[in-house]
């Protein structure tokens, strides 16, 4: 049986891609330099591949994003150098970055309303280039319609002319090439009758380059099938891991003769290791419907850091778990156990780490831990009386500048150079001077900062049990943006408190309340690897326990609002909108027992850099006070959305875009506040900015929050 993989990671064993890039920016290496290291991260890549399986494809390196790469192949863009390539990335007027279907990885989005007149034609033949200079491995490229479907702007009703118009290009472009590996993920969302026609009508028009395709598909199952079996490919890869319905269908009605299935069946989202007997028995019912199947990974490598060795983790976690090359590995033993049928000895992964507690206290909740005992507008009245906030109250979401004094003393506390006191004396300093700040610029509801916090969710995980962080298991989440996600192995819980200390001492300082900062529990599994081995509902909610716990220390301790972030709420529904009905019944579920707690304590939750006006109605019924929320990519929509639920909320719509370093007038945030209060009641409307200010100065800060005070002191004399 052959054996194909696809999506290695391209961040580098000691992250050699990130420090190849940021020195080119810094001007440490030239273009030709910069290219070199890009060259030597191919060929490992390459290697990582080849030692392993038959078949995996080249030119899957980027600058940046292979979105944004398809689009320069294609003529949209035409930077001439690498500097003029990375204006477009992170430049003055850079693309907008969205999120990769339901991942964490974020792509360059190209807009066609930006391009004075869109037209294709082969400006850089990547695929054909990356063949000549390397000499092994399938030419890798997005396809047409993923490319298409996943821009933006397109001018109304022109999507299917312009996917007919990228066959010629695809053709053109392809027709030197003996095979392609071509992605189509976008293939696995739920398409119209339309569209799939214009599907069928691009790929006859590419088949013209007499090309062998190879057309993979990921993230889940396709549900047009027996449409996707009329295309004139080679190969069709199907995900077997997240799109357990591709079986099903193959089961039932056969796979055509003339091609090959590539059976994605180890998982290339999760850290886990194959159930190497279960891939066997799957690969051996999909044989009896298939004249040639390969085995592959179901979903590309890059969700996962690069390899096990190294890493410092339990012994008995490590055995559990496979990272991309050991994912590489997988793939040939399911190849061999296969041929051979000798299925070797594995582990099991059930039972370990479970805590009879933890199972008890979830076993026990009823309805009543998912519903508050007051509504919301006696809740409102009894935090007026409590909290007696103007109208128009300012705050702030939480994190002030990282500056590189408090990074620099995180990193010598973390190495042991300062002592744990030395560091919490340095938290402290910055908790005073915050606080006075705070004053000083007459914000009403203040926070502590977040000095003490390297990663929203790596915070929590460190302080959690059942949760682990690792030192070296980098991903990328976009151009050389790395990060280590935590790993979720088993029943959480929280053996002490986790932010009382640092909160409850700024509170220590003021008069005004402070508000108390935890980062929600669907965010937490988001932005996570997650255990297999129970329902991700049920790790929703031991998550959510232990974060209503820290709420009832708060309480005691005099804490009288909190907030619990939850940024990566819309990004984690799943593909497939028949699946979100079950995704936010969890979701909104475990937020709702996450502030199960004293009805005193205002709610405050917040979101940011996603689509949210589709999913208002879901939002509503997490039953909060008060949410602030960006809005600075969909501030129309978003408005118009609320004015559609009736919503009775309090809502902060983010003034100030902390993305970019300019500081905003009074007069600019007055605009968008003159248009949201036509829709939004002025008694329940919040100043804010529209996210925490971690990456921002403190000059802008200060300005900026100058300017929002001032506002709100205006919109106040006004009403
Ligand atoms: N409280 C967090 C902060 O201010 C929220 C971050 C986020 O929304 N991503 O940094
Ligand atoms: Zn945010």
């Amino acid at each position: 049986m052959n054996t194909c993989a696809y999506g290695f990671p391209r961040l580098g064993k000691n992250r050699e891609y990130k420090k190849a890039i940021e020195s080119f920016w810094k001007g440490e290496l030239s273009e030709a330099q910069a290219q070199q290291a890009l060259d030597q991260i191919q060929e490992s890549m390459l290697a990582s591949y080849d030692h392993r399986v038959d078949l995996f494809p080249v030119g899957e390196i980027t600058s940046y994003d292979n979105m944004f790469d398809t689009a320069i192949t294609l003529g949209l863009y035409r930077p001439e150098n690498l500097k003029e390539y990375f204006e477009y990335c992170r430049g003055k007027d850079a693309l907008e970055m969205t999120k990769w279907f339901n991942t964490n990885y974020h792509y360059l989005v190209p807009d066609f309303s930006r391009l004075s007149k869109p037209k294709f034609s082969v400006h850089w033949n990547k695929p054909k280039e990356y063949q000549k200079k390397f000499k092994k491995g399938i030419p890798f490229l997005i396809g047409p319609f993923t490319f298409l479907k996943l821009s933006k702007g397109l001018p109304k009703n022109k999507f299917l002319n312009y996917l007919a118009d990228l066959g010629e290009v695809y053709q053109d472009l392809l027709k030197d090439l003996k095979d392609v590996h071509l992605e189509e993920p976008a293939f696995v969302m739920e398409l119209n009758p339309e569209e799939i026609k214009g599907i069928k009508k691009v790929y006859e028009g590419i088949a013209k380059s007499k090309s062998r395709i190879h057309l993979i598909t990921y993230y889940g199952a396709v549900d047009f099938l027996k449409d996707l079996y009329d295309l004139p490919v080679k190969s069709i890869g199907l995900d077997f891991v997240n799109g357990k319905e591709n079986a099903d269908y193959i089961k039932k009605n056969g796979f055509p003769k003339d091609k090959t299935l590539i059976a994605g069946v180890v998982d290339g989202r999760n850290v886990w290791k194959n159930n190497i007997k279960n891939s066997v028995e799957l690969l051996q019912q999909l044989s009896a419907k298939t004249k040639d199947l390969i085995v592959s990974n179901g979903a590309p490598l890059y969700h996962l850091p690069i390899t096990l060795q190294g890493q410092e983790l339990d012994q008995k976690l490590l055995q559990r778990l496979a990272f991309a090359e050991e994912k590489l590995e997988e793939i040939k033993t399911i190849a061999q156990a296969f041929e051979t049928k000798k299925i070797p000895a594995q582990p099991a992964i059930n039972g370990l780490w479970t805590s009879p507690e933890v199972e008890k206290r979830l076993k026990e909740l009823t309805k009543k831990d998912f519903e508050k005992r007051v509504s919301l507008e006696e809740r409102k009245k009894i935090h007026q009386k409590l909290l007696n906030l103007p109208l128009f109250p300012t705050t702030t979401i939480g994190s002030f500048p990282q500056t590189e004094e408090v990074r620099k003393h995180r990193a010598d506390f973390r190495a042991g150079r300062i002592s744990e006191q030395q560091y919490k004396t340095f938290v402290k300093q910055a908790i005073i001077q915050l606080v006075k700040l705070q004053e000083q610029l007459g914000l009403d509801v203040l926070v502590h900062g977040e000095f003490e916090r390297t990663d929203m969710v790596e915070f929590f995980a460190e302080k959690l049990e059942g949760i682990t962080t690792t030192k070296n298991g980098w991903i990328i989440s976009y151009g050389t943006r790395a990060y280590r996600p935590p790993i979720i192995y088993g029943d959480i819980f929280r053996p002490t408190p986790m932010t009382i200390e640092e909160i409850t001492y700024a509170q220590s300082l003021t008069k005004k309340p402070v508000k108390g900062m935890l980062t929600g529990p669907v965010t937490i599994i988001a932005w996570s690897f997650v255990r297999e081995d129970i329902p991700i509902r049920d790790v929703a909610f031991q998550l959510a326990l232990s974060l209503q716990d820290e709420i009832r220390d708060y309480e005691k301790a005099g804490i009288k609002i909190v907030q619990i972030d939850e940024p990566a709420l819309r990004e984690r529904a799943p593909i497939k909108r028949r699946d979100w009905r079950e995704y936010f019944d969890w979701a909104i579920k475990a937020f709702r027992l996450t502030t199960n707690t004293d009805p005193k304590t205002q709610i405050h939750t917040h979101m940011c850099y996603s689509e949210f006006g589709e999913i208002v109605k879901e939002i509503d019924q997490m039953d909060f006070d008060v949410i602030s929320i960006e809005t600075t990519r969909s501030r129309g929509d978003i408005i118009e959305s609320f004015e559609k639920v009736d919503f009775k909320r309090q809502i902060g719509l983010g003034v100030w875009d902390i993305h970019s370093p300019a500081v905003p007038s009074v007069d600019d945030m007055k605009k968008i506040v003159s248009r949201a209060l036509k829709v939004i009641p002025q008694e329940n409307f919040w100043i804010n900015p529209d996210c925490g200010l971690k990456t921002r100065n403190w000059d802008e800060t200060n300005k900026s929050l100058k300017n929002l005070v001032t506002l709100s002191n205006q919109l106040r004399k006004k009403s």
